[in-house]
């Protein structure tokens, strides 16, 4: 063999042990999902149900981190700006869709920068209150919350997230604004809602059916066109009284821009798997939601799905503006 062609099966063996392996060894160390809210909440109770079933896929340690602040913008962001190994992912919700009408400056691009993983599921939200709000139904609400607007206090995640869209919306539709008391997340809100300390919230049933379940925080309405079947005896807000009234938090996973294909269908196999998973079923439906069907845990269904999102709430958010505080 001469010197040149020993020289070319080096290169060659080289470029063969780096191409291939990297993607089929992917993945071969721990995978970190940023929940962008806080811990115990109900985004990132998706996520470790999520991750749980996940592992056990993907045969590696997934890990949850909550990188919580600005509305859920501060994960969105760590995760654009991650190396796009398929390491640090992102588990957002609707959010990743209003903060871009929400943010004047948002330091990432929503439907550019990440490489859409999936849907994960939708999430029905519900208008909650402490326990000893004195309004027992939402028409009680609405005129308690008239009446007592410079008293009346509303916790939520930060301007971005789901709890902000709700409040911001329940405000504009009964043309009233109150003072909002901002959380990293609404595991901390539903803590001072639980002890007292804010008067209502809008969050998501993964945070709410065991506490609403226990007696421990009032109910006034499910956010969905529908009931739900966790919280059979909750009415829709619509039949509660306020029409067209609707918002429904869908989770997704996001990878950085720039993952290998290869690495993006490896997690979105496993999403597919965990969805499927007979405990995150179980744990979903009694959370009062249930896992994204096949042909929306793609990667194509959940970019589309995010850029109609961001289209859709653009100018009902614009409307709805002067309540964003
Ligand atoms: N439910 C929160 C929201 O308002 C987020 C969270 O804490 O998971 O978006």
């Amino acid at each position: 063999m001469t010197h040149k062609m020993i020289k070319l099966f080096v290169a060659l063996g080289a470029f063969l042990a780096l191409q291939p392996a990297q993607a089929q060894e992917y993945p071969s160390k721990p995978i970190t999902i940023i929940v962008p809210f806080s811990a115990g909440g109900p985004t990132d109770t998706v996520a470790r149900l999520m991750a749980q079933a996940m592992s056990a896929d993907l045969k590696q340690q997934v890990l949850v981190e909550n990188v919580a602040g600005a509305g859920g913008t501060q994960g969105a962001n760590r995760v654009a700006k991650a190396d796009p190994d398929g390491y640090t992912i992102l588990l957002h919700h609707i959010g990743m869709s209003t903060a871009p009408a929400l943010y004047r400056k948002l330091p990432y691009k929503a439907a550019d920068d990440f490489a859409t993983i999936g849907l994960v599921n939708d999430v029905p939200m519900t208008i909650v209150a402490r326990h000893d709000l004195p309004p027992k139904n939402m028409k009680e609400l609405i005129d308690y919350v008239k009446q007592n607007k410079d008293k009346v206090t509303y916790a939520n995640a930060g301007l971005g997230a789901a709890s902000h869209l709700c409040g911001m919306l329940f405000m504009s539709a009964i043309n009233t604004a109150v003072t909002t008391v901002p959380y990293k997340g609404t595991g901390p809100a539903m803590n001072d809602l639980l002890g007292g300390k804010v008067d209502f919230m809008c969050d998501q049933t993964t945070n709410t059916t065991s506490q609403i379940k226990a007696g421990k925080i009032k109910v006034y309405a499910v956010t969905t066109k529908t009931r739900v079947p966790a919280l059979p005896d909750v009415p829709t807000a619509q039949e509660a009284g306020l029409p067209g009234f609707t918002v429904g938090v869908w989770h997704g996973l996001y990878a950085p821009k720039g993952t290998p294909k290869p690495v993006v269908e490896r997690l979105n196999k496993a999403l597919k798997v965990a969805l499927k998973d007979s405990n995150v079923k179980q744990r979903f439906a009694d959370l009062g939601t249930e896992p994204a069907a096949d042909n929306l845990a793609t990667p194509e269904a959940h970019l589309a799905h995010l850029k109609a999102q961001i289209a859709l709430w653009d100018p009902i958010i614009k409307k709805a503006g002067e309540f964003a505080d």
